[in-house]
């Protein structure tokens, strides 16, 4: 299939990242395991490309609508984005974002290599006050675990209007439900393990943006520090990719009809669920005893961290020791999967009242 943006999210998804159709092709790429190549035109080592790689970044880079890059893990690109703020310069960021972000800000900030300004990220008057001065702005909207939602579209306007960086964590979204650089962000930011690839197999991550310096400077970083992915995993997470439309749809409906029957569950005190996406978070009227009981007495769900994959996984978060105080003890992170809806209620509804 050629390039044709006339081609809806679910053919585009299927069809691009494939060898050109010619007699006696293959009809996917193949995992090409080179770590060099024939000296001459195109490619020249395996730490500068590979073809497998090539045929993800295709398809991510074409849903987003800029030029994607693969990453070894979501957490490879989160430092390659950090990287791009200069020496002793400011981070503006939500006060909860992905727990790794949080720590890895959290010691470049420590060793005085940045500056972290944290807001709360759904007020969007006080994340634009904090812009003044910055360098750049992170956002994760739903973030993880809290659920907060921001005004993407203007505050992505509003740092581009101060020259400060926009970064959109778009994990818990995909292109499927968000598309940030559309409301001009500057890089948009996948941990591939979760939803894309979609089948808890493998730890990938990717950086998307349609600033061609910024595309150079991001893939310099994972040349020079070798934040590459392995061609085999690049693999996986297409073959994933090629499902994202009908599992997303899948999850997202059985995310929200379990968060309407939670809301009345009487051993829950809060359900946060923004009204789209497949995530959706519990506070236990129990507290921290009633949370770890109900990881220990599912049966279905799989009591495990993570998210985005085929199976319905649930966590209390703050089990890990780097998730901010600020996060209830009582919290439990449900990634909703594609499986029937009424065997996730019973195995849910049954830890819940056990
Ligand atoms: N961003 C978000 C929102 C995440 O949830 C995660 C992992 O849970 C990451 C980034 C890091 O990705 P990875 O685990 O692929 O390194």
């Amino acid at each position: 299939m050629s390039h044709d943006v006339t081609y809806a999210f679910a053919t585009r998804l299927v069809g691009l990242g494939r060898p050109v159709r010619e007699a006696g092709a293959p009809a996917g790429p193949g995992i090409e395991l080179s770590s060099t190549y024939v000296a001459g035109d195109g490619p020249t080592y395996g730490r500068y490309t590979n073809r497998t790689w090539e045929s993800l970044e295709q398809v991510l880079g074409d849903l987003e609508g800029g030029r994607a890059l693969a990453f070894g893990s979501g957490m490879a690109a989160v430092a390659a984005c950090l990287e791009l703020t200069p020496q002793g310069g400011t981070v503006v960021l939500p006060r909860h974002v992905y727990n790794g972000t949080t720590s890895l800000v959290d010691e470049l900030a420590a060793a005085g290599r940045l500056v972290a300004r944290r807001v709360d990220p759904t007020d969007t008057e006080a994340v634009i006050a904090a812009l003044d001065g910055a360098d750049v702005v992170w956002l994760e909207s739903p973030t993880n675990p809290m659920l907060e939602v921001s005004d993407l579209p203007t505050l992505v306007a509003a740092a581009r209007a101060r020259g400060v960086l926009s970064v959109v964590d778009n994990t818990f979204n995909t292109p499927l439900l968000a598309r940030p650089l559309q409301d001009g962000a500057d890089v948009v930011l996948h941990s591939v393990t979760k939803f894309l690839a979609g089948h808890s197999d493998v730890v990938l991550g990717a950086l998307v943006t349609g600033d061609e310096p910024l595309h150079t400077r991001l893939h310099t970083h994972r040349t020079l520090h070798g934040a590459i992915p392995g061609p085999h995993e690049a693999w996986l997470a297409l073959r994933g990719m090629r499902t994202l439309h009908l599992r997303l749809e899948r999850a997202c409906a059985n995310a929200a009809e379990l968060a309407d029957r939670l809301s009345g569950h009487p051993s829950v005190a809060r359900v946060r669920y923004p009204g789209f996406g497949a995530i959706v978070c519990i506070e236990l009227a129990g507290g921290r005893a009633a949370a770890e009981h109900v990881e220990e007495s599912v049966r279905l769900w799989l009591p495990a961290t993570s998210l985005g994959g085929v199976e319905s996984m649930l966590e209390r978060r703050r089990r890990h020791p780097a998730e901010p105080v600020s996060v209830p003890e009582e919290l439990v992170r449900l990634s909703v999967g594609i499986e029937d809806v009424e065997d996730l209620w019973r195995d849910l509804d049954g830890a819940l009242r056990a």
